[in-house]
């Protein structure tokens, strides 16, 4: 094969039809494919989802615009169904359908499934959580396995580590509220869960195997993944069960982000993208060699119509379906800038207030020219969707590349400007003129905070390694540093599971191996098991004020608005940094008619003092999220490695 004209290809062969995939109208059931240079397409018919147990094959009729058709009069719930295409008069090898909404075990063949039969009960009346501004959003990113499979969580053998794991109330740990519960009193307000969509190397038939994946091995876009199902062999059970998941954290008032991987696929050749237009879908050199943007052998080119297309059409499914709050795009650099703000421009059309954001970086090198991809330099281009902000991340806590980098909170005295940097939001600001590369969005609304994700170590274990020398007690005070950073910094707060109770990767050492600094910890979990993965609920009781504090936090930045300011104009007249002679000893204020705050952050071991301006302050914050009633006036403290935050009421 050879590199397609794909200029070409998509000016005479585009299709915007939205009926591809298996379609049930009443009593018969409407199959369409589109493979433009295809000889010959087939549909496969089967009574399972595995197995030998072939129904019929049917020879598919081609319509216009390289479209394949056939109509079955019948109602075809719950049957499983593949393709065959021929190139040339040569069959390759039968696929599942890019479209299949629904699959049999491990995804191998798509399931016709009447969706209105896999709704629970009041789903249409249950509705999404109000969202008005991302800077409003506090995201809390769970992989759905490691959110209850530990005996810790408190949930029912049956339903740890799957959907509705995540669907129970009332469970507790050592007398501390876990899993659902814990989400509530943490008060997040969305869930941003790892990847959710079929992917490929967990076997869903084995499920009593010790296997692991985060999920960015993608296989099926359109399908759920089967292992966190009670049954993955019957297609509906992991819709119920999901949609279950969705509706319970919206009837909690949380939104669900799905974490979307289409910029690779999990098998190349034998994707079903690669068995139904060769050469196609993922990007290729002259030679017909497939580009490796991503860092896992391929990447997929949304610059081709067809593909663009596919992305945008299974975003309005899993919205329109699955009443879905928002989207995290990994490597969203592999992405063009075009197709980004055009699937912007889609989910505006069905609901503005869905959130959408993304790396701004890809896995390796990729043959689109940069000044054309969704990289986070580029990030003016789309100032709709929001970036992972690196910079306050890695000015946080050190460099992540580098365990023993220290940070503002573990003691470098460098990460200052890069650090106010992201306070404001990463907007533009007249008091600031140093760290430019850290000054890149649009709006704060662009800025997604974090300094922990499932990449990487985790805080804690950054701190244990970078901080080693330092009593646990302080590395507790840096953790908490760190969170009073994310939490009131302007821009989308983003955390992980457990983060709020130190959450730790232990890792185990192989036979033989000599446990050091660094390798008693994972820092990249992707196929870990259990023990280095799984939340354990009982460091929630026993790192209980922790929680608390980052509780605290939360709540406050839900007080005031001047915590989420959406416009950089906004940032630019109600926030103003002090003006010392210690750079480190950092102090801000935010202010408007109703109120101001007085916020600092000090990262000496040594307790400092400052003067607050004129009239009385209440503490609203301190070093454990205690507030207090009394008001004060004049040189207040902010103790050694902590955050205070004052606030006064303007009458
Ligand atoms: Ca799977």
């Amino acid at each position: 094969m050879y590199r397609l004209n794909y200029k070409w290809i998509d000016s005479e062969y585009y299709y915007d039809g939205d009926d591809l995939g298996a379609v049930i109208h009443h009593d018969k059931t409407v199959f369409k494919t589109w493979a433009p240079f295809a000889t010959a397409v087939y549909l496969n018919l089967y009574l399972d989802g595995t197995g030998d147990n072939r129904i019929e094959s049917l020879p598919m009729e081609q319509l216009d615009k390289g479209v394949w058709y056939v109509e079955l009069l019948r109602n075809c719930d719950g049957e499983f169904y593949t393709y065959t295409f021929e190139y040339n008069h040569k069959r390759l090898e039968e696929t599942i359908d890019i479209y299949a909404k629904a699959c049999g075990v491990n995804g191998d063949r798509g399931a016709v499934v009447d969706f209105s039969t896999t709704n629970p009960k009041g789903w249409d009346e249950t509705p999404s959580p109000e969202c008005k501004n991302p800077c409003d959003a506090v995201i809390y990113e769970c992989h759905v396995r490691d959110f209850s499979i530990d005996e810790s969580s408190g949930v029912a053998y049956l339903y740890r580590g799957k959907f509705l794991g995540m669907c129970i109330g009332g469970t507790k740990c050592e007398g501390v509220s876990t899993c659902l519960d814990h989400l509530k009193e943490l008060g997040i307000t969305h869930v941003q869960l790892l990847p959710v969509e079929d992917y490929a190397t967990v076997d869903e038939a084995h499920p009593e195997k010790e296997q692991y994946n985060w999920g960015y091995d993608p296989k099926n876009y359109n399908c759920l993944e089967g292992s966190y199902s009670t049954d993955p062999a019957d297609p509906k059970c992991r819709i119920r069960e999901f949609k279950q998941l969705v509706q319970t954290l919206h009837k909690n008032g949380i939104g669900v982000i799905m974490d979307v991987v289409y910029n690779h696929t999990y098998y190349t050749e034998k994707s079903a993208f690669e068995r139904s237009f060769p050469y196609y879908y993922h990007r290729v050199t002259e030679n017909g060699k497939f580009t490796n943007g991503s860092g896992c052998g391929n990447e997929t080119a949304s610059d081709h119509l067809m593909m663009r297309k596919f992305i945008i059409d299974s975003l309005k499914f899993w919205v329109k379906e699955y009443h879905i709050d928002g989207f995290r795009f990994d490597l969203m650099a592999l992405h063009d800038i075009e197709t980004v703000n055009t699937i912007r421009a889609e989910l505006d059309k069905i609901n503005n207030r869905i959130l959408m954001y993304g790396e701004g970086w890809t896995g390796g090198e990729s043959p689109i020219h940069a000044d054309k991809l969704a990289y986070k330099w580029n990030s003016y281009q789309f100032g709709k969707v929001g970036l992972f902000n690196d910079n306050i991340r890695d000015s946080v806590k050190g460099g992540t590349f580098n365990p023993y980098d220290k940070g503002f909170v573990s003691g470098n005295r460098n990460a200052v400007a890069t650090l106010k940097r992201g306070i404001v939001g990463s907007v533009p600001h007249h008091e600031l003129h140093d760290a430019k590369e850290a000054c890149w969005a649009f709006e704060p609304t662009q800025a997604i905070n974090y300094c922990e994700a499932h990449d990487n170590n985790t805080l804690w274990d950054k701190l244990c390694i970078c901080a080693k020398n330092d009593s646990e007690q302080i590395r507790i005070r840096m953790d908490k540093l760190s969170a009073a950073i994310v939490l009131l910094s302007q821009g989308v707060p983003f955390l992980q599971l457990g983060q709020d109770f130190l959450r730790t990767k232990p890792r185990r050492l192989k036979e033989g191996e000599k446990p050091n600094d660094i390798n008693v910890f994972e820092e990249n979990s992707y196929n870990s098991p259990d023990f280095t993965n799984a939340v354990r609920w009982d460091r929630k009781a026993d790192y209980f004020e922790v929680f608390r504090y980052y509780k605290a936090l939360i709540k406050l930045r839900k007080s005031s608005s001047l915590f989420r300011m959406s416009m950089k104009w906004e940032v630019e007249q109600k926030l103003s940094f002090w003006k010392k002679n210690d750079e480190s000893f950092i102090i801000f204020s935010l202010f408007d008619d109703k109120e101001s705050f007085v916020i600092a952050f000090n990262p000496y071991e040594d307790d400092r003092h400052f003067n607050l301006p004129d009239g009385e302050w209440y503490l609203c914050c301190d070093e454990d999220g205690g507030e207090r009633d009394e008001p004060v006036s004049g040189t207040v403290c902010c103790p050694g490695i902590a955050a205070v935050v004052y606030k006064q009421k303007h009458s």
